[in-house]
C-alpha cells in the first residue's frame, strides 16, 4: 500500500449500525444515523425503506427526512423505562420547541406523550392537531403544560380557556393568573411553579450554587414566600414544580442532584401546608452528533432520575409524586437528516477546500449560533472510501455559513446528495427566510412511503405578509 493513503478512508457505511438485532435495543439518542438507515444495491442510503436521492427528485432540495420509527422508539424508551424505573405514576411530554408541527404532534400523542408548549403559537399547533385526532377539550387540557418567562395576557387567557396547565414563571405572572382568573371567572387555574435550582449545565461539566444568574424561574431563596402567597389564593390550583437544567446534557449527576434538591423543595411546601403532586423535571438529555458524543441512553437517563426522586421521598417520608419529564432533542432529533445539493466547489491551495450545498444557516442555524458540530455522507456514493477533507458552505450572504468543517467525503460531483445527521431538533423550529430562502419541505417516512408534512415555501409565501402603502406606488 502506497504511504499516500489518506489518512482517513472510512466510508458512508460507517455510520450505520450495522448489527440488526443491536438496532432493536439502541437508544436512538446515541445512534448518528436514523435507526432504519440502510444503504441500497446502488450504494445509495436509504431511510424509512426511502432512497434519499428518489426522495430529493421527488420533493426538492434541501428537505428535512423524518424517520417515523426512530421517532416512535424514542418516544416508547422514555415511556418504557418510566414504567420500568418509577414506582409511582409518571408522565412523559414532549418540549415541542425543538420541531412543532401537527404531524409530529400527532404521532408523539399516540406513543402516549404529552407537551410542553412555549407560546401561543405552539400551543395552538399543538391543539389543532390534538382536535384533527378527535380528542377533547378536557383531554387536551390535561396534556398540555404551557411555559415561558413572559406570557402576554393574550397567551395566558388562550391557556386558562383551555384549561391547560400553566407553568408560572414569576411574580408578575402570579398575581396576572390571579386577576385574570377572578376576571373570567375561574374556580381554579391549573399551575407549576418553576425555580431556578442552582445547578448549571455546560455541555459537559456542571456547577451547584446557592444563586443563580438565570432568567428563568423564582429563585429558592423565595420559596416562602411564593408558598404563602399561592396558598391564599383560591384560584390557583398549584399541582407541584417544575426545573430545567439545561439541554444536551451527557452527565447523569445533575439530573440525580435535581431530583434531590426537587424533592426538598417539595417538604418544604408541605410545612405550609401545600400538598403537592407533581414533579418537572425537566430535560435536556443529549443526543450523539459527532462520533466522540457519548451520551447516556434513554433507558439510562430515565432510571437516574426514578431513583433520585423515590430515594429522596423515602428519606423525606413524602409520597412519590407524579414524575414529569420533558425532553426534545433526545425524542425528535436523531430521527431526522437533511439532505442537500451540492454545487459549487472553491479550493484554495494549501489552505482549504469549500464545497457549497443549497441551504445553510436559514434551515441549520445552530451552528452559527452555537458553534455546533454535525457529521454528513454522501447519500449516492456510501461506499466509497472518504478521500478528502473540505469544508461545507451554505448559499447565504454571510462568511460564517459553514455548516460543517473539515467533512471527510469521497470524490463528489455537483448534484451529489450531501445529508447531515440529527438535524431533527432545533432545526425547522428555528429556521428562517433570510436571504429570502423559501423554508424547505419535510417528509415523514415509513417502510417505504414517503409523505409530505411540511410544504416547500414559494416565492408567493415569502410575498404573503408584505403589504405595499399605496402611496409608494404613486
Ligand atoms: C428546552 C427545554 C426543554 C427541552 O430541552 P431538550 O434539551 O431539548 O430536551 C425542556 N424544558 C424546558 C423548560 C426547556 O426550556
Amino acid at each position: 500500500m502506497l504511504s499516500t493513503e489518506p489518512r482517513t478512508s472510512h466510508s458512508g457505511q460507517d455510520y450505520l449500525d450495522t448489527n440488526p438485532l443491536e438496532q432493536v435495543q439502541r437508544s436512538p439518542n446515541q445512534s448518528l444515523l436514523p435507526l432504519t438507515a440502510t444503504v441500497n444495491k446502488q450504494d445509495r442510503l436509504e431511510i424509512g425503506g426511502c432512497d434519499l436521492q428518489t426522495l430529493v427528485k421527488q420533493f426538492g432540495s434541501p428537505l428535512y427526512v423524518l424517520d417515523e420509527a426512530t421517532l416512535r422508539t424514542a418516544c416508547r424508551q422514555y415511556r418504557e423505562a418510566f414504567n420500568t424505573y418509577y414506582q409511582g405514576t409518571s408522565q412523559v411530554i414532549y418540549a415541542s420547541k425543538a420541531w412543532s408541527c401537527l404531524a409530529i404532534v400527532s404521532i408523539v400523542a399516540s406513543e402516549g406523550l404529552g407537551f410542553d408548549v412555549v407560546s401561543g403559537g405552539e400551543l395552538h399547533t399543538t391543539i389543532k392537531a390534538l382536535e384533527a385526532m378527535g380528542w377533547s377539550t378536557e383531554q387536551i387540557a390535561q396534556q398540555i403544560y404551557f411555559h415561558g418567562n413572559n406570557k402576554s395576557h393574550q397567551e395566558l387567557i388562550f391557556a386558562i380557556e383551555i384549561g391547560c396547565t400553566i407553568i408560572v414563571d414569576n411574580w408578575l405572572e402570579l398575581e396576572t393568573l390571579v386577576k385574570l382568573g377572578n376576571q373570567t371567572g375561574t374556580l381554579s387555574i391549573p399551575i407549576l411553579l418553576r425555580l431556578t435550582p442552582g445547578i448549571e449545565c455546560h455541555t459537559h461539566e456542571y456547577i451547584r450554587t446557592g444563586h443563580l444568574d438565570s432568567k428563568f424561574g423564582f429563585d429558592p431563596n423565595q420559596l416562602d414566600a411564593v408558598f404563602t402567597y399561592v396558598s391564599q389564593q383560591p384560584t390557583l390550583d398549584c399541582r407541584g414544580l417544575h426545573a430545567h437544567i439545561g439541554s444536551q446534557i451527557f452527565e447523569r449527576q445533575p439530573h440525580q442532584d435535581l431530583g434531590l434538591v426537587m424533592v426538598e423543595w417539595l417538604k418544604k411546601a408541605q410545612n405550609h401546608g401545600l400538598v403537592l403532586q407533581e414533579l418537572n423535571i425537566g430535560g435536556g438529555l443529549g443526543i450523539r452528533y459527532v462520533e466522540s458524543d457519548d451520551p447516556p441512553s434513554i433507558e439510562q437517563w430515565v432510571k437516574t432520575v426514578s431513583e433520585s426522586v423515590m430515594k429522596a421521598c423515602e428519606i423525606h417520608q413524602l409520597p412519590l409524586p407524579k414524575l414529569i419529564a420533558e425532553p426534545g432533542r433526545s425524542l425528535v432529533g436523531p430521527a431526522c437528516v437533511t439532505a442537500y445539493t451540492i454545487g459549487s466547489r472553491k479550493e484554495i491551495p494549501q489552505l482549504r477546500t469549500y464545497i457549497a450545498v443549497d441551504g445553510g444557516m436559514s434551515d441549520n442555524p445552530r451552528p452559527i449560533t452555537y458553534q455546533s458540530r454535525y457529521r454528513t455522507v454522501v447519500a449516492n456514493r456510501m461506499s466509497e472510501p472518504c478521500t478528502e477533507t473540505v469544508t461545507i458552505a451554505g448559499k447565504h450572504c454571510e462568511s460564517g455559513d459553514i455548516l460543517i468543517k473539515d467533512a471527510q467525503l469521497p470524490q463528489t460531483q455537483p448534484g451529489d446528495i450531501l445529508v447531515v445527521m440529527a438535524t431533527g431538533a432545533y432545526n425547522h423550529s428555528m429556521a428562517s427566510n433570510y436571504n429570502r430562502l423559501p423554508r424547505p419541505a419535510a417528509v415523514l417516512v415509513q417502510e417505504g412511503e414517503a409523505n409530505l408534512i411540511v410544504q416547500r415555501e414559494t416565492y408567493e409565501d415569502l410575498l404573503r405578509q408584505d403589504r405595499l402603502p399605496q402611496r409608494l406606488l404613486s
